[in-house]
């Protein structure tokens, strides 16, 4: 049984070290965005297929598909879904946080920045380095502190403050930044999950208006699976019925 699992996520690595585990021959797909991706056990390969076309001829080489790529990899997802027509296709997508009633939440970043700007003047804005040129337009004069894994490429304004730094994080750290940048909005993608669950618990317990960008729609007609032991139930259910 030869797996690809598309990944990037803290899920995937679970995942892959399960399967190893159980003898499943696993490579795992990055896509190579930060300089120090955490790597899982197992095979990997790094960097783009190629769109549908390159992801369907990669396909030649293995058995099945997991999609455990992050909520918002839109464009990995979608391709998946096309490329897999002869391929059996899991998606594994961890669920978004339980709403609180004090979230706002939002359909897209450009709506996000336009609630940040009405709501507060010293934004902590989480919503990964690729989403930031959509915040600068409403969000210039703003003194925001920004928080990425990595350098951006685009130059951020001068009133913006970047921190780079990577989850998981603790309650105390995420307190303790949000105070000492005096943050009066947070910003962040309906990511799910723990890693990065502390920041909202830090807004909460200081009363700071939260902004949750909301997920995009999953892939449609794709078996989906919201936990790690799910996702394996399924591979060596495939695996024995080969
Ligand atoms: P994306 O917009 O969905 O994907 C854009 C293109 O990047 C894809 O068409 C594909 O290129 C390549 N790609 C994406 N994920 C890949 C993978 N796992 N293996 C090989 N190629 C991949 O993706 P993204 O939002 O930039 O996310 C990139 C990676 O970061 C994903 O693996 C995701 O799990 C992880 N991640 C994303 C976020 C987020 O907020 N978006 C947060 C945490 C982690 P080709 O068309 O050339 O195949």
């Amino acid at each position: 049984m030869r797996l690809l699992l598309l990944g990037g996520t803290s899920e995937a690595r679970e995942l892959a070290a399960l399967l190893v585990e159980s003898g499943v021959d696993v490579t795992t797909s990055l896509a190579g965005r930060v300089a120090r991706p955490r790597l899982p056990v197992g095979k990997i390969r790094i960097g783009g297929f190629g769109g549908v076309p390159g992801l369907r001829a990669a396909l030649a080489d293995y058995d099945a598909v997991v999609d455990a790529t992050h909520p918002f990899a839109l464009g990995m997802t979608a391709n998946a879904a096309a490329a897999c027509t002869d391929v059996p296709l899991l998606r594994l997508e961890r669920p978004g946080w339980d709403p609180d009633p004090a979230w706002h939440y939002v359909d897209t970043h450009e709506e996000a920045a336009a609630a940040a700007a009405s709501l507060g003047d010293r934004p902590f804005l989480t919503v990964g380095r690729q989403e930031l040129a959509r915040f600068v337009p409403a969000l210039d004069r703003h003194e925001a502190l920004v928080r990425v894994v990595d350098v951006p490429d685009l130059a951020p304004p001068d009133a913006w403050r970047l921190v780079t730094s990577r989850g998981p994080y603790a309650l105390d750290g995420e307190l303790g930044l949000l105070r000492e940048h005096r943050a009066d909005v947070l910003v962040t993608k309906d990511s799910g999950g723990t890693y990065t669950w502390p920041k909202m618990a830090a807004a909460r317990r200081l009363d700071i208006p939260v902004i949750v960008v909301r997920r995009p729609p999953g892939p449609e007609g794709v078996p989906t699976v919201h936990d790690v032991r799910s996702a394996l139930d399924w591979v060596t259910g495939l695996r024995a019925r080969r």
